[in-house]
């Protein structure tokens, strides 16, 4: 089977979605949290399987010898992510799968959300297991999904200076996942994965102009003054202390991919910001 963990996040169910169109759905696990949110999956014939990474127990027997397994982190960066992470990679060793690729960041990001997947990167090579290691790089919806919130204050405030970043679509990353998980020849591999162009926010801000005939600036802010207008929003003091320290990262250049492997492992062109920009203007 083709096991996928966070099957129903956003990226776990573009994964899912996409190697439908390419295996058969029987031969397709989606672990989960909540069955009922995996309601449509199951309608499909896709196995479910109900499974927490803060509760070993429910890992037990959910492997079988000769799967290939997606571990897609998780998203509460508040709880031991490298501790959860280990229960799934220990399932899967003790069950004999034949490769877990695991949804990392890219090696040149030293941001303080980089460390739990360096902690996982660890315990995988140390498992024994044929691995993966999928080097993520930043979203476009990290940033289109704020498009509302930028035209509305008729700026983009960040901590980024000209920093420029290689994103690419939630969808191009999947593409990749299932690329890997229905390929040959990933084993023991690390990509480093981001979009085919970087842009800086000033490009960001001038195309969000260009579309929409609105003004929108640029606000440059220190890190700190961006945490605190972060916590304004309403966002927990620990993550928005992680956002604005990525930010930092993005000025130091650290999230900018050149390594083309996304292209080659989706075998087309990544999505342009550009377009992830009008599709979330069309709504
Ligand atoms: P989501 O937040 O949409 O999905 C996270 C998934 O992890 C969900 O399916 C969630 O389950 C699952 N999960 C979280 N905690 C547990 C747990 N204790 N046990 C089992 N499952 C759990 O994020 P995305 O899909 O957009 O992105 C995937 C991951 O990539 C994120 O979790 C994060 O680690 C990372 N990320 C990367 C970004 C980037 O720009 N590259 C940006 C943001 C996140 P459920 O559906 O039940 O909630």
């Amino acid at each position: 089977s083709i096991v996928v963990t966070g099957a129903t996040g956003h990226l776990g169910r573009l994964v899912v979605e996409q190697l439908l169109e390419k295996v058969p759905a029987g031969e397709i696990t989606a672990v989960v949290r909540d069955k009922d949110r995996a309601a449509g999956f199951a309608e499909r014939g896709v196995r479910i399987a109900v499974a927490d990474y803060n509760a070993p127990e429910t890992f037990d027997g959910l492997f079988a010898a000769g799967d290939k397994v997606l571990l897609i982190s998780g998203n509460e960066v508040a709880n031991d992510r490298p501790r959860q992470h280990k229960t799934v990679i220990d399932a899967a060793a003790a069950a004999g799968v034949a490769l877990l690729a695991y949804t990392s960041a890219p090696s040149s990001l030293k941001a303080r959300l980089a460390d739990d997947h360096r902690a996982t990167e660890r315990t995988l090579l140390d498992s024994g297991l044929p691995w993966v290691i999928l080097g993520n790089g930043w979203y476009h919806e990290n940033h289109t999904g704020n498009i509302p919130a930028y035209l509305e204050q008729g700026a983009i405030l960040q901590a980024a200076g000209e920093g420029r970043i290689s994103s690419a679509a939630r969808a191009d990353y999947a593409a990749a996942a299932v690329a890997v998980l229905t390929g040959e020849g990933h084993e023991n591999k690390r990509y480093e994965l981001g979009g085919d162009q970087a842009w800086s926010f000033a490009e960001f801000a001038a195309e969000l102009s260009r579309r929409t005939g609105r003004e929108v600036a640029v606000r440059s802010v220190s890190v700190e003054e961006y945490a605190r207008a972060l916590v304004a929003t309403g966002l927990p003091e620990p993550v928005a202390a992680v956002l604005a320290d990525s930010d930092a990262s993005i000025e130091k250049g650290e999230l900018v991919v050149t390594s083309g492997d996304l292209a080659r492992l989706i075998g087309r062109p990544t999505t342009p910001v550009t377009e992830a920009i009008e599709a979330a203007l069309a709504g």
